[in-house]
């Protein structure tokens, strides 16, 4: 995050709902050419969960007593534009930010807040992706890594509980799914869990399959998820609707489940990406999530394939 979006992020802040005017103001400043970026939006879950959306992934805040937990931060450049619709909805301290991963579009108000010692808790492999710059080709580009202000001040290896205000919320790990270090968040008393990005409604998921991603370890996260919640609770997806159902949720990792099987042929067979991507292993399901172009999402799957049968062979 630059300084000028330093300031306005703080400034924001303090200043509650005048921080639209701000962020109006940056946005203002941007080349002419650059495409708006779509309006962050706000959902109630319940009178005490919020969800915001936008571009980055979705991002959740639980009011407590003494202020607000946010799970997820979206994108660096959008994160003072965020601070002013989270102060829209309740003009408190955030206190605790979790990651559910390491991705940029989800951890991007680390810095800002870490800079303003708000506790930053996330699992031990997301505080090394974090500290880190590599080259990752599943995402096709370079993972930067975050200034000291932004990494993880609380790491756990499994799960973990915390307190927040009379609530206990409480988050685990799900090993090599979405990326190497997914935790999905439940906040019981609200009947609702982020699953970060091991959840993607509307949409194929992204697959890092460089740190050890797959789509056959993502459809077994949701069955993980799924032996921990209700019928009626609400799940928000990392990138989607602010939530979806439990029976949406089984939909989808059904989904997942058969792109996967077709893809583990293909590679049994040693077939090349080309010839999977001729055979239209999604095509009954390109309609269902809105996709034209299946293409960079069967890279990243059958890359996830790919990698899990190397990494057996060894
Ligand atoms: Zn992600």
């Amino acid at each position: 995050m630059s300084g000028l979006d330093r300031r306005a992020f703080l400034r924001t802040i303090a200043g509650g709902t005048a921080g639209f005017a701000v962020a109006r103001r940056t946005f203002a400043q941007a080349p002419q050419s650059a495409p708006s970026p779509p309006p962050i939006t706000v959902t109630k879950l319940t009178d005490r969960v919020a969800v915001f959306g936008g571009d980055g992934g979705n991002v959740a805040v639980v009011t407590g007593p003494d202020g607000l937990l946010m799970i997820d931060g979206g994108y660096a450049d959008r994160a003072a534009l965020l601070a002013s619709a989270v102060a829209g909805v309740d003009p408190r301290a955030v206190r605790i930010l979790f990651n559910t991963h390491y991705h940029f579009d989800h951890t991007g108000c680390n810095e800002s807040l870490g800079a303003r010692h708000v506790r930053l808790v996330a699992h031990e492999n997301v505080g090394r992706r974090l500290r880190t710059r590599f080259d990752n080709p599943a995402m096709g580009r370079t993972m930067e890594a975050l200034a000291e202000s932004g990494w993880p001040t609380e790491t756990f290896a499994t799960d973990g509980t915390l307190a927040f205000g009379r609530d206990t919320v409480s988050y685990a790990h799900t090993p090599m799914a979405h990326t190497d270090g997914d935790a999905y968040f439940l906040l019981p008393a609200s009947n609702v869990l982020h699953a970060g990005d091991l959840l993607w409604a509307g949409r194929y998921p992204v697959v890092d399959y460089t740190v050890g991603g797959s789509l056959a370890r993502m459809a077994e996260a949701l069955g993980e998820i799924d032996g921990v919640i209700l019928d009626d609770t609400r799940i928000v997806p990392g990138h989607g609707p602010a939530s979806v159902t439990r029976a949406e949720m089984r939909r989808i990792r059904l989904m997942w489940q058969t792109i996967n099987d077709r893809l583990e042929r293909h590679a049994a067979a040693g077939d090349s990406i080309e010839a999977v991507i001729a055979a239209a292993p999604t095509r009954e399901f390109d309609l269902q999530v809105s996709v034209r172009n299946p293409q960079p999402f069967l890279r990243q799957a059958f890359g996830g394939v790919l990698a899990r049968a190397h990494q057996r062979a060894r």
